[in-house]
């Protein structure tokens, strides 16, 4: 490949495509400049329209895709002004009326007796049917729009997907030149199509099987580039960390007085990650493993155990969550998991004051103290641990690469991730690749299922006073909102109208709090703290409640506009009450009749579980509906599923294997700069 082949990839379309300055900057827009970007813009979707009829099979219930000559052509004008195009389509079967509006250009494409292809729906009216405004194409050799796999593009503005089959057809023959970047071998085994070909196929497919082979090569890539970075991450920090002697042995006598203290028997799940968490501890690299499980699965207590344990073993331990009051919480649960054994555990957030930082920063670097449990604080500049062996971490995805740096220059301590927000198995592992992966799939025994209902806007004012019948009774209620303020032309409830309605209308007398995203996290941290203490029986809150907050007397949830919320996070306000003694509620409003949501909704009155929720949710919405694309970093991928648990798998294994082989990829020059042009893009656009 020499040269100029090169240089036709990185040839600018403006130099090869004969077209407008309004196109060019449309596929600009869209981040397609040159030829290689033009293959690079992967079709969204196929139609399959290998089968055509003829006029005499025609039906009205669908789209057909039927050839035929065209003759009687004519336009004129409509008594309302468009430009009406009309032609009979002739087939040796019958005859059909053919009617395009505003598209005069028609009458000058064609002439009678021109054989086409058209595309379209059939309309029955007064015993006549004709086929309204279809797509049309001249017969030649070779059809690109009609009778075929049909690539569907995303379309912006002038740019559609029929303009771009039209582009792209002739440049194709160059996706050879593109560079075959995977190692040979694993193209043998995995039995890969080479890619410059995947690529032509997608653009081109001449059949199911065809577009089939190609895109599972370019599913392939584009899994393999993800977890190849995660899993070197995870190779190299390992590997610096090798001698840092994190093992420990772990201490039976302690595990024995634990588990005697706790008044209860651990789940077989938990059982399950404790083994899981021990494994790691024992082993001379340091643990890097997410616990995933639904609140109330018993997380804390495992972690309490892997914590008493990395005590015993004489290094010291950190516990952090993203906000005050729930790190007062975790201080307040795991101080009585541990109570008996002795160790100094103490609290550090940035509340503290200016003196009372320094004495904890103090004990912290001298070793006097055993745990630190707070915010983000502890491990902040100025920081210095004595020896710190394991630090856990609540609701990880809220820690950044920054605070993830700092742990690290704690001398590579054991982390282990605790989130309540399940994702799917194989999710995960593309997400968080560079960790191992434990899931507590069981809650404890005799948990009170929370009792989920759909209410519909007839039913709205019977619930709300029963609300207040609860509330009298002396429980607490929250009410979840899904936007900020009144700009929301969707008409969806804004929480600040919500609160005023609330205040006057249906719970006057009533202590209510209002919790939105602008506000200061202080300011957020008093209204939580004073809901925790009963001194407001109802909190009027957009989606900012989100995270673990422990309020046992708050037993109803009420969500308005719940169609507007992911099932994952609709699952996540319920896991908001249902936390102690009382029975608890969650009632979803929605004044949406569409199936979609009424389907959704659906699940979430039927199932409890988080992972199944998620996987529905998955499902239904796909990745980047529900987990946000950009915040969660989850990879916006084009060609592979998600749910593809045997693909994800096969890719894990051909990483781990070259990675192991070759992790400087020192012998595979292609791949490395494959993944260096990668790097340098994802950090232009951070
Ligand atoms: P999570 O952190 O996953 O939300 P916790 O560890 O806080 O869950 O546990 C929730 C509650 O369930 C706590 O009161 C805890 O003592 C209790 N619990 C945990 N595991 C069990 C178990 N195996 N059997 C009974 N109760 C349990
Ligand atoms: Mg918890």
């Amino acid at each position: 490949m020499s040269e100029q082949h090169r240089h036709l990839l990185k040839t600018r379309l403006k130099d090869v495509l004969r077209t407008t300055s309004a196109h060019l900057s449309g596929l600009k827009d869209l981040g397609v400049v040159t030829v290689e970007d033009l293959f690079h813009y992967f079709p969204r979707a196929y139609r399959d329209h290998t089968d055509t009829c003829t006029i005499s099979e025609l039906r009205t219930d669908q789209v057909n895709v039927v050839r035929g000559t065209l003759s009687g052509m004519f336009s004129r004008r409509t008594k309302t002004g468009k430009i009406m195009t009309v032609a009979t389509l002739n087939d040796p079967t019958g005859k059909v009326e053919v009617m395009w509006f505003n598209q005069p250009h028609i009458q000058r494409l064609f002439r009678n007796g021109d054989e086409v292809l058209l595309t379209g729906k059939i309309k029955f009216s007064r015993a006549k049917i004709s086929m309204m405004s279809p797509q049309y194409e001249v017969v030649r050799k070779k059809q690109l729009h009609t009778a075929r796999l049909v690539p569907v593009y995303h379309e912006r503005d002038k740019i559609n997907s029929k303009w771009i089959r039209e582009k792209i057809h002739p440049l194709l023959k160059g996706a050879q030149l593109l560079k075959d970047y995977m190692p040979g071998t694993i193209i043998e085994e995995q039995g890969l199509m080479s890619y410059g070909e995947a690529v032509r196929m997608v653009h081109d497919p001449k059949s199911e099987e065809d577009l089939m082979k190609a895109r599972q090569r370019l599913a392939f890539d584009e899994l393999f580039l993800l977890q190849f970075q995660a899993l070197r991450r995870r190779y190299r920090l390992r590997k610096e960390a090798e001698d840092q002697g994190r093992a420990i042995e772990v201490d039976e006598e302690a595990s024995k007085r634990f588990y005697g203290g706790l008044g209860f028997e651990l789940t077989e799940a938990q059982t399950r990650v404790v083994d899981e968490i021990m494994g790691d501890l024992i082993s001379p690299y340091p643990m890097m493993r997410l616990l995933q499980g639904d609140v109330g699965a018993g997380k804390t207590v495992v972690a309490a155990f892997a914590l008493l344990q990395i005590m015993k073993s004489g290094s010291q331990a950190a516990l952090m969550a993203p906000t005050e009051i729930l790190a007062r919480q975790h201080h307040n649960s795991v101080s009585k998991l541990l109570h008996d054994f002795g160790f100094n555990i103490q609290f550090l957030s940035g509340s503290l004051t200016g003196k009372q930082k320094e004495d904890m920063h103090r004990q912290i670097a001298t070793g006097t103290v055993d745990l630190v449990i707070g915010t983000h604080a502890i491990i902040q500049e100025g920081v210095q641990f004595k020896n710190l062996g394991l630090a856990v971490i609540d609701e990880q995805h809220r820690f950044g690469v920054r605070q993830r740096e700092r742990l690290a220059e704690q001398g590579s301590p054991h982390v282990l991730s605790l989130s309540a927000t399940p994702i799917p198995r194989t999710l995960a592992m593309v997400l968080y690749g560079d960790q191992d992966v434990s899931v507590l799939d069981e809650l404890p025994p005799g948990r009170q299922e929370i009792i989920t209902r759909v209410v519909p806007e007839k039913k709205r004012r019977e619930a709300e006073l029963w609300t207040v019948d609860q509330i009298k009774k002396g429980r607490q209620v929250f009410v979840i909102c899904p936007l900020i303020d009144e700009s929301d032309i969707l008409g969806v409830k804004a929480v600040t109208t919500e609160f005023e309605r609330l205040k006057k209308e249906v719970f006057s007398g009533f202590e209510i709090g209002l919790l939105h995203g602008k506000l200061k996290a202080d300011e957020k941290e008093k209204i939580m703290q004073k809901f925790s203490r009963g001194e407001v029986d109802l909190l009027v809150s957009t989606s900012v409640v989100e995270v673990g907050i422990d309020v046992p007397n708050a037993t109803i949830m009420l969500i308005e506009g719940s169609e507007r919320f992911g099932l994952s996070q609709l699952h996540q306000f319920r896991g908001r009450v249902g936390r102690g003694e009382h029975q608890s509620y969650c009632f979803l409003f929605t004044d949406s009749h569409g199936e979609e949501s009424k389907q959704r909704l659906g699940s979430l009155v039927k199932y409890s579980c988080g992972f199944k929720l998620a996987e529905i949710d998955l499902a239904m919405r796909g990745p980047g509906e529900v987990y946000g694309v950009k915040q969660s970093g989850i990879p916006d991928l084009k060609m592979a599923s998600l749910g593809d648990a045997d693909l994800i798998a096969a890719v894990r294994h051909a990483v781990a294997d070259l990675i192991v082989k070759d992790p400087d990829l020192e012998f595979h020059e292609p791949l490395k700069r494959k993944l260096e042009a990668m790097q340098e893009i994802s950090e232009k656009s951070a």
